[in-house]
C-alpha cells in the first residue's frame, strides 16, 4: 500500500476508556466502523453513549450536520463483555488499536488474546505513552505487524499522532497507519521507538529548568511563569503547567524518561518537584499546587510593581559587547528619556548595564572590567515591549538595583527582578528547550520538521523546539548552553552535536524551508 491510498477497513480498539472513546469518535467521524471492547461489562456500551454525546454537542454547536453525526453514530458499535473479552468480535477488524490500561501485563494478555482472534494481515496498534512498544511486540506471534500509534488526549481536539515503529515493525504496517490518520485529518509523525517518543521527551526541558531556576533561589515560580507566558510568548508557564498536568503525571514521566535514558542530565528531574510530588502538592486536581485554587479557579499572587520615582537624571551606561543588545537598550533608554553615557567606559556615577547571553551579571562584569556593585543585566534574547528580566550581581548596591528597576520600568512595562543567573530566567529554558530536541534530531529519533511540527501543535509553543534556535539565533543558543555548561560544569548543559555543528556552520537547526 502506498503512503497515499486511502486507508478502508473495520477498526476495532480494546479499551473504552478516555482514549478508546476519543479514537472511536474520531475514527467514526472520519468514516470509519468502529469496534469498541473494553475489559469492564458495560464500559464500552457508556463509552459509545459518551461517543454519541460528543457527536450530537457537535450538531448543537453548527460543526457537523445532523446526516453526518448519524451516520457516524451508527459506525460506532460497542461489544457486549460477558464473562470474558469477546476478541472474536474483531475476527475482520484491518487495525485493532489497543488503549487499555497503561500495565505492561495487561497489554500483553490483550495481545495474546487479539492475535488468537485476528488475522495474520492485520495491524495492532499500542497507544501506549510510556512503554516501549519493541516491549509490547516482544510476547507477539507476529511482532512485524505491531506498531505504537500514540493519540493524545483529548483525542479530538488534539490534532497529533505520533507513529511509532518497533525493532520488528514492517513499512506496509507504517504506511497503511499513516494512511489510517491521514483519514482524520490529524498530523502523523513519524517517531523511533524510544523513551517519551517525541513529544514527551521534547517536553521535558521546560518544566525541568524551570524548576532548576527556582530550586537555586534564582527568582520565585510565579516570577518564572510571567517571563515565559510574556517575554518568551509561551501560552502558559511551567508552573501552571505543572499544577494542569498534575505533578502526579509529570514528576512520574519526567522520572521514568530519565531512567530510560539511562539518567542524561539533560532530562534530570528536581528534588524541588520530588518533594511536592510526595507532600501530594499535584495542582489543580488536588486543589494546590504551585499555585492555590479556590472553587477550581487559579489564584493568580498579585506583582509588586515598584514606585515609579523620577529617574531622569539618572546616568546609564550601557555594554557595547553586544551591539545588536546593547541597541534594544539604548533605544530604551532614549524612549524613557535617560541620560545615556556614550564613553568607551563608564563615569564613577553611571549605572552600568550588560545584555549578557549565557553568563551571570557576576563573571560578565567581571570579564568586561566593569565595577560590580554597580553592575545590573538586562535579558535582551527577547524584544523588550512586555516585560523586561533585570538580574544583578551580589554585589550590586541597593542603590543600584532600586535605580535599575525604576529606569526599566519607567514606562509601566513590568520588571522581573532576580538574583544572579546564567541565562536569566527565559534564555536558559529556551536553550534548554532547543538542546533536548536538537538530540532527538541528532539521534534520529524524528525528522526536524516533525520536531517542530509536533512541538507546536502538541505542547502548543509559540515556535517549534528547534525553529526558537533558527528565529532567535542558532549560535546564540549555543552559547548561552556553553556558558551555562561553563559556569555549572553540568553536563546537563552540554550542547547538542547537532546544534554544535550547525551552529557553527551557520546552518538552520531545524528545517531548510
Ligand atoms: P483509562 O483508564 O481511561 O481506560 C483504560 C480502559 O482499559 C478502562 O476502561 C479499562 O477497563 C480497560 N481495560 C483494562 N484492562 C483491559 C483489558 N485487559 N482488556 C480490555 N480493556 C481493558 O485509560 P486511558 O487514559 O484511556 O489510557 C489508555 C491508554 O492510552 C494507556 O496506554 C495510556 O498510557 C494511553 N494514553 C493515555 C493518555 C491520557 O492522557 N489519558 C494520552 C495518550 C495515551
Amino acid at each position: 500500500m502506498s503512503q497515499r491510498s486511502e486507508f478502508a477497513g473495520t477498526v476495532g480498539i480494546i479499551g473504552a476508556g478516555a482514549m478508546g472513546r476519543g479514537i472511536a469518535q474520531l475514527l467514526a467521524e472520519a468514516g470509519l466502523t468502529t469496534l469498541l471492547v473494553d475489559a469492564v461489562p458495560g464500559v464500552a456500551d457508556s463509552a459509545r453513549e459518551f461517543c454519541c454525546k460528543m457527536i450530537s454537542r457537535k450538531v448543537e454547536k453548527g460543526s457537523l450536520s445532523p446526516d453526518a453525526a448519524s451516520t457516524a453514530t451508527a459506525r460506532i458499535h460497542a461489544i457486549p463483555t460477558g464473562s470474558s473479552i469477546d476478541y472474536q468480535a474483531l475476527s475482520n477488524c484491518r487495525v485493532v488499536i489497543e488503549a487499555a490500561t497503561e500495565n505492561l501485563e495487561i497489554k500483553h494478555s490483550v495481545l495474546a488474546g487479539l492475535e488468537m482472534a485476528v488475522s495474520d494481515d492485520c495491524i495492532i496498534a499500542t497507544n501506549t505513552s510510556s512503554l516501549s512498544v519493541t516491549a509490547f511486540a516482544a510476547k507477539a506471534r507476529r511482532a512485524e505487524r505491531i506498531a505504537g500509534l500514540h493519540f493524545f488526549n483529548p483525542v479530538t481536539l488534539m490534532p497529533l499522532v505520533e507513529l511509532i515503529a518497533g525493532a520488528h515493525t514492517a513499512e506496509w504496517v507504517i504506511e497503511e497507519l499513516f494512511a489510517l490518520v491521514r483519514r482524520t485529518a490529524h498530523t502523523p509523525v513519524r517517531v523511533a521507538d524510544t523513551p517519551g517518543f517525541l513529544v514527551n521527551h521534547a517536553g521535558r526541558a521546560f518544566g525541568t529548568e524551570a524548576a532548576r531556576v527556582v530550586q537555586e533561589g534564582i527568582c520565585g515560580f510565579d516570577d518564572v511563569d510571567r517571563v515565559m507566558v510574556e517575554a518568551a510568548g509561551f501560552r502558559m508557564g511551567p508552573f501552571e503547567l505543572f499544577d494542569l498536568t498534575g505533578l502526579d503525571v509529570t514528576h512520574r514521566v519526567t522520572e521514568s524518561i530519565y531512567q530510560q535514558f539511562y539518567d542524561e542530565p539533560r532530562l534530570r528531574p528536581t528534588v524541588l518537584t520530588a518533594q511536592r510530588f510526595t507532600a501530594g502538592l499535584f495542582g489543580r486536581k488536588s486543589g494546590q499546587g504551585f499555585y492555590a485554587y479556590q472553587d477550581g479557579k487559579l489564584l493568580k499572587p498579585i506583582e509588586a510593581m515598584p514606585e515609579s520615582g523620577r529617574t531622569t537624571r539618572h546616568r546609564v551606561w550601557v555594554s557595547p559587547k553586544f551591539a545588536d543588545a546593547a541597541l534594544m537598550v539604548r533605544d530604551l533608554m532614549g524612549k524613557l528619556d535617560i541620560t545615556l553615557e556614550t564613553d568607551g567606559r563608564p563615569s564613577d556615577e553611571a549605572l552600568i548595564v550588560v545584555t549578557p547571553f549565557g553568563q551571570d551579571a557576576t563573571t560578565t562584569a567581571l570579564a568586561e572590567g566593569l565595577d560590580p556593585k554597580r553592575t545590573v543585566a538586562i535579558d535582551c534574547l527577547f524584544d523588550l515591549s512586555r516585560r523586561r528580566t533585570v538580574m544583578h550581581t551580589p554585589a550590586t548596591a541597593r542603590y543600584f538595583r532600586d535605580m535599575a528597576r525604576n529606569i526599566f520600568s519607567g514606562d509601566r512595562v513590568p520588571v522581573t527582578v532576580i538574583d544572579d543567573s546564567p541565562g536569566f530566567i527565559a534564555q536558559r529554558i529556551v536553550a534548554c528547550v532547543v538542546n533536548v530536541s536538537a538530540e532527538i534530531a541528532q539521534q534520529r529519533i524524528a525528522e526536524p520538521s516533525d520536531i517542530d511540527r509536533a512541538t507546536k501543535l502538541a505542547l502548543g509553543y509559540p515556535l517549534g523546539t528547534l525553529e526558537f534556535a533558527d528565529v532567535l539565533g542558532a549560535r546564540r543558543i549555543l552559547n548561552i548552553l556553553e556558558a551555562m555548561h561553563q559556569f555549572y560544569g553540568d553536563p546537563r548543559y552540554r550542547p547538542s552535536p547537532w546544534l554544535k555543528r550547525r551552529a557553527l556552520l551557520g546552518m538552520p537547526i531545524g528545517a531548510i524551508t
